[in-house]
């Protein structure tokens, strides 16, 4: 592809449509098994090779591999590798990288997920974690240990949009030794690009943004060639968490609308995010694209597009709550994000931390200065501004 052409032309050029006949969308490709050779490809995972052929499905497809070469190029990574599931992705490249006695430093707030999966599962099998607010580097600094093998983030973080400095925590991992992995699901490839600031793996939940339709289930991890080849080996092969080709092929036709569709996002998120402000039912809305966010600099310096969600705090909110699900007619009371329907759920400061967090008193209050007792998080969708800020003045009301 040509060096200098924007991002919006390269996501609709095809691979290779310059042949006469050539498709000009990707084809679907469904065959679990592929022609083999007695001297090609071995029976183990342990013997596929960079150039191996498409050997047995849990290996590779053509499908899913387009859709990888296409998001390392957009990520400006050397190679991806699509999983299942964004938690698929997270927990692959976790048990891939971290064994008995290896230590972890990860933000004490990211997705539910895999805060769960790291303080259960993941100290079961011997890793030594440390939990701490990656906002603040001087914690970052001081968790880092000679056995530190990953640092792992998440910008905006889920669901309370606190941000991470990328930058300066990859400076303090490599000093450290130590590799730096970034949850960039909500920021997407069009917001920030972690590589390019010095992250070793980016991850993505491809079922958010990039899949972007609410019809798809997948994630993806990003990075060098060498990395990408042993995770697959050791990882995605034999846990076989595999995105299968429908869901690629769903995702594929997605990417092209990546651009508009999150400056849409962006540019309704601000103007709804500015609505609330001002709205007498409504305190304390985090938007990284306010002025009022508390961390607005960094904010400008690394998101290039500001994302599609708010996070609010409501006086009242249980009723609050209950009269949203209630009475909104355009946004839906549901989970998940970055489709095209906005979606509002909310998250009790008490749910969050008996299940998914569990935080020492010190990290708690961090957690409730920012967040209080509860936020609604609220996924800014593709409908005009207008309707969405008619739709949650109207529910809104007492
Ligand atoms: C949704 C999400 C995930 C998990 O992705 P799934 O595709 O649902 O498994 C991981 N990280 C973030 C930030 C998410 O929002």
């Amino acid at each position: 592809m040509a060096e200098d052409w924007d991002v919006r032309t390269r996501l609709v050029q095809a691979e290779a449509d310059s042949e006469e006949g050539a498709p000009l969308n990707t084809p679907l490709v469904l065959s679990t098994t592929f022609r083999a050779q007695p001297d090609g490809v071995g029976f183990s995972a342990e013997d596929l090779g960079d150039e191996s052929p498409y050997f047995y499905a849990r290996w590779s497809t053509p499908t899913v591999r387009t859709l990888e070469r296409r998001l390392a190029e957009l990520e400006g990574g050397e190679d991806a590798l699509c999983f299942a599931s964004g938690m698929a992705a997270i927990t692959g490249l976790l048990l891939h990288l971290l064994g008995p006695g290896d230590h972890l430093v990860i933000s004490d707030v990211c997705y539910a997920g895999a805060a769960e999966f790291v303080r259960g599962k993941l100290r079961r099998f011997g890793v030594e974690v440390s939990i701490v607010d990656t906002s603040d580097l001087a914690q970052v600094r001081a968790a880092l240990r000679p056995t530190t093998r990953l640092v792992y983030i998440e910008t905006p973080c889920n669901p309370i949009l606190k941000l991470t400095d990328v930058e300066a925590v990859a400076a303090l991992a490599r000093e450290a030794g130590a590799r730096l992995a970034v949850d960039a699901t909500l920021a997407t490839p069009m917001g920030l690009q972690p590589l390019a600031l010095g992250a070793d793996f980016v991850i993505h939940s491809l079922t958010k943004y990039i899949g972007g339709h609410g019809d798809a289930l997948g994630g993806v991890v990003v990075g060098r060639r060498t990395d990408l080849a042993a995770l697959r080996q050791d990882s995605l092969i034999h846990l076989g968490a595999v995105l299968s080709p429908f869901p690629a092929w769903l995702i594929l036709r997605s990417l092209p609308t990546l651009p508009q569709r999150m400056a849409s996002h962006a540019a309704t998120a601000l103007e709804v995010a500015t609505f609330l402000e001002t709205h007498p039912r409504v305190h304390h809305v985090l938007y990284p694209g306010l002025e009022s966010h508390p961390q607005a600099e960094l904010a400008r310096r690394q998101l290039r597009n500001t994302s599609g969600m708010i996070a609010f705090q409501a006086k009242d909110a249980p009723a609050v709550a209950r009269r949203l699900a209630e009475r909104l007619k355009v946004v839906k009371y549901a989970v998940s994000l970055g489709k095209p329907h906005s979606l509002i759920f909310y998250l009790p400061t008490e749910d969050m931390q008996r299940t998914s967090f569990q935080h020492p008193p010190e990290l708690l209050e961090r957690y409730r200065a920012w967040a209080g007792d509860g936020i609604f998080r609220l996924s800014i969708g593709l409908e005009a501004p207008r309707d969405l800020i008619r739709d949650l003045d109207q529910a809104l009301k007492p």
